[in-house]
């Protein structure tokens, strides 16, 4: 079935992979390197994996020389409790902010590959960094960058829509 105007635009390099998604944001972030989430300092480190240890580090994972404390580039961000690739995230906003006509999540989550819930879910999160007043125009740096931008204190994390927790049946 021949869907004309759907074709979204070639794919940024930053939606390639998880390892070029995060460096990507990290400097989108970060122009001027890590900053810790958590205390404010500079300074931080990259943790590299060690291939003998029994507990070995996630990827993207910083030290903060300051606090001691542990951090990505998602701590503090609308992205922080999400388990979605990266890369699937800059692909969502690429579409939403690209697309002339408004997207359903079903749409999104047919054209990012990833499960309904998590379409829902990305949909949700990404209106909410493209306020209004960005509707029209907006980029995708610009949602991006909103996306990235520290959380307001209280903010609740997106929640999984209520159909995902089935409860058990019988007893
Ligand atoms: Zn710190």
């Amino acid at each position: 079935m021949r869907q004309r105007g759907d074709a979204p635009s070639a794919a940024p390099p930053e939606c390639r992979d998880e390892d070029a998604a995060r460096a990507f944001l990290e400097r989108l972030r970060w122009p001027d390197g890590p900053l810790c989430p958590h205390c404010g300092a500079r300074g931080a480190y990259r943790l590299k994996p060690k291939p003998e240890s029994t507990r070995p580090v996630r990827k993207g994972v910083l030290k903060c020389r300051a606090c001691r404390r542990q951090f990505t580039v998602k701590v503090g961000t609308a992205l922080v409790q999400s388990h979605i690739p990266l890369n699937k995230w800059l692909e969502a906003v690429r579409h939403l902010s690209e697309s002339r006509t408004p997207l359903s999540a079903y749409k999104l989550h047919k054209l990012v590959g990833v499960s309904a819930q998590s379409g829902w879910l990305m949909a949700r999160c990404i209106r909410q960094a493209l306020t209004p007043d960005q509707a029209r125009g907006v980029t995708y740096k610009k949602a991006l960058a909103k996306m990235m931008s520290p959380k307001p204190r209280g903010t609740p994390p997106p929640r999984q829509p209520r159909g995902d927790r089935v409860p058990p049946i019988g007893l």
